[in-house]
């Protein structure tokens, strides 16, 4: 089955990773990320988070299509048809909230043109972590963090992220589950295990 995870940037997703890997070490549960996770997508990573790099926010959409299919088609479906479970950080879902909603190129856009990146593979379950703008602009203010191309843009641009995601959850509740990213990653990785059971068992 394939799981993934999503969220602002700052709502702990990496951490919450770290206890997942923990928690599930020995299941042969494959672990991932976006953008990159092959060679190919990985160079393109370094373009689209470059500071220095200015680009439009069509070409934008289309390096992370770009990414997803190298990745998407040569790094988890292979698995998933070995019958192996995969979890990646970030996914379609980032795609339509960062380029769809922040961006402005609008949802059904940017799904239009992520539906042949993806294919068939279409996450079983999506967590995604819940940060509120305020509470995120104050995780970033406290860690100091050397800012990235997109995170850069400021607050405007992260609450419509954070619309998008919102939206998103609201649209399809059956497979988005909504964590609250202010809850321990122990807490977190804990719901999403009994998830992922359930699923496995049914
Ligand atoms: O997951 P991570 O925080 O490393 O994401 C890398 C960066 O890529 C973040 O700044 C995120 O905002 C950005 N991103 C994006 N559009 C996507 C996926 C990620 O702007 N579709």
């Amino acid at each position: 089955l394939f799981f993934t995870i999503e969220g602002l940037d700052f709502s702990g997703k990496t951490t919450l990773v770290r206890a997942l890997k923990d928690s599930l070490a020995g299941t042969g549960t494959h672990f991932t990320r976006e953008p990159g996770g092959t060679p190919v997508a990985e160079r393109i990573r370094d373009i689209v988070l470059d500071p220095e790099a200015e680009m439009d926010a069509w070409t934008e959409a289309y390096l992370y299509a770009a990414a997803r299919a190298d990745h998407a088609r040569g790094e988890v479906l292979p698995r998933l048809e070995r019958g192996e479970d995969v979890v990646c950080e970030r996914y379609l879902d980032s795609s339509l909230a960062y380029q769809g909603f922040g961006r402005g190129l609008g949802l059904e856009a940017v799904r239009g043109l992520n539906a042949y990146a993806v294919g068939a593979v279409i996450p079983d379950k999506t967590f995604y972590l819940r940060l509120r703008s305020g509470e995120r602009e104050r995780r970033a203010r406290e860690l100091g963090a050397a800012l990235d191309r997109i995170e850069v843009v400021g607050a405007d641009f992260m609450r419509r992220v954070e619309e998008g995601f919102e939206e998103l959850a609201r649209q399809e509740p059956e497979r988005i589950v909504v964590l609250d990213a202010s809850r321990s990653p122990g807490e977190m990785a804990e719901k999403i295990v009994g998830e992922m059971r359930q699923l496995q068992y049914t």
